[in-house]
């Protein structure tokens, strides 16, 4: 029997009145719709599934968000037991989400680094593993598929753009942009002011530490990106922005408008350029944006985050 992927297909929406309004051709891929609600299942369902063909019956994660939902998803799926540690400031909906899908969730910390180190600790017994949320090859090689799809579809864009947290999607990107010869594509990197890893390494030319998050884009929030991660930058010639949490929050608004879906502010920043026709785009056509998705906006905190304006 063929091996099945965790991930499923998804669909690549063309954007007509974005489309008719920028004079370009805009394309959605939109990865909103997998079944974890994010790009996250590609890479990180692939690592999942080569860890149980490793003999691992038990996942470790930590992380409230979308790579936590991921790692629950693929342990439902495969049924092995899985354990998702996430800090204090973890919204309840979204561990209620995780334990909808019979993981654990352990609440330990009151930051991200605090679950990772009880995270790490919780993987001691012989079949137990850590599973990474962005800085691993199989999970590059995973999250490379989204652009086989699209190479179905369409032929090469002028211009991609792509979300960046740790990096990880970003490198699968480079990866499939290579492995499709979409040679003339620039990827543009997008991400939220208080989140700019990647933005400043580009800049400096070398990894760069960022002191302190601060955003709401939380699935944006690493300190600093994956060494693979600059060395694909540098590379490709990527360029890359931020926008501020104002932008990627009125950028999920209008998609919402536009499809119905709402998505978090990760992805938001990736929108923003296209829904404010930002400079970055003057030179480029054809774009495809990619709709990485993400769970952790509900309605509910979207009119908090407004209020709070
Ligand atoms: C994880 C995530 C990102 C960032 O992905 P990296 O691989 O960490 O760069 C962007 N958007 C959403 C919705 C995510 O879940």
């Amino acid at each position: 029997m063929p091996i099945q992927t965790l991930h499923q297909p998804t669909p690549l929406f063309y954007a007509h009145a974005l489309s008719r309004r920028l004079q370009k051709n805009i394309y959605f891929k939109m990865d909103c719709h997998q079944p974890s609600g994010s790009f996250k299942i590609r890479g990180v369902g692939k690592r999942c599934q080569e860890a149980a063909a490793e003999g691992y019956r038990h996942f470790v994660i930590a992380s409230g968000g979308n790579a936590g939902l991921a790692v629950a998803y693929a342990g439902w799926k495969m049924k092995i037991k899985t354990t998702v540690v996430v800090p204090r400031s973890t919204a309840l909906f979204m561990q209620q989400k995780i334990k909808d899908l019979e993981a654990q969730v352990v609440v330990h910390g009151s930051i991200w680094n605090e679950s990772n180190d009880y995270a790490q600790q919780l993987t001691k017994a012989a079949d137990c593993i850590y599973i990474p949320p962005f800085d691993h090859p199989t999970i590059w090689e995973g999250h490379a598929t989204v652009i086989d799809e699209c190479a179905q579809e369409i032929a090469a864009p002028d211009a991609l753009i792509v979300a960046v947290g740790g990096g990880g999607y970003f490198c699968g990107v480079a990866q499939g942009i290579e492995r499709n010869k979409w040679s003339k594509t620039s990827i543009i990197t997008a991400e939220t002011h208080g989140t700019a890893s990647m933005h400043k390494a580009i800049k400096a030319q070398k990894l760069i530490s960022l002191d302190k998050i601060d955003s709401i884009a939380t699935s944006l929030a690493a300190k600093k990106v994956a060494a693979k991660a600059l060395d694909y930058a540098l590379k490709h010639q990527v360029s890359s922005y931020t926008v501020s949490d104002r932008q990627s929050l009125m950028a999920c608004r209008s998609f919402l408008d536009d499809t119905g879906i709402l998505v978090e502010p990760a992805c938001g920043a990736a929108l923003a350029s296209v829904y404010n026709n930002m400079e970055i785009l003057n030179a480029h056509q054809t774009i495809l944006v990619m709709v990485c998705g993400g769970s952790s906006l509900s309605i509910e905190a979207f009119n908090q985050y407004m209020r709070q304006e």
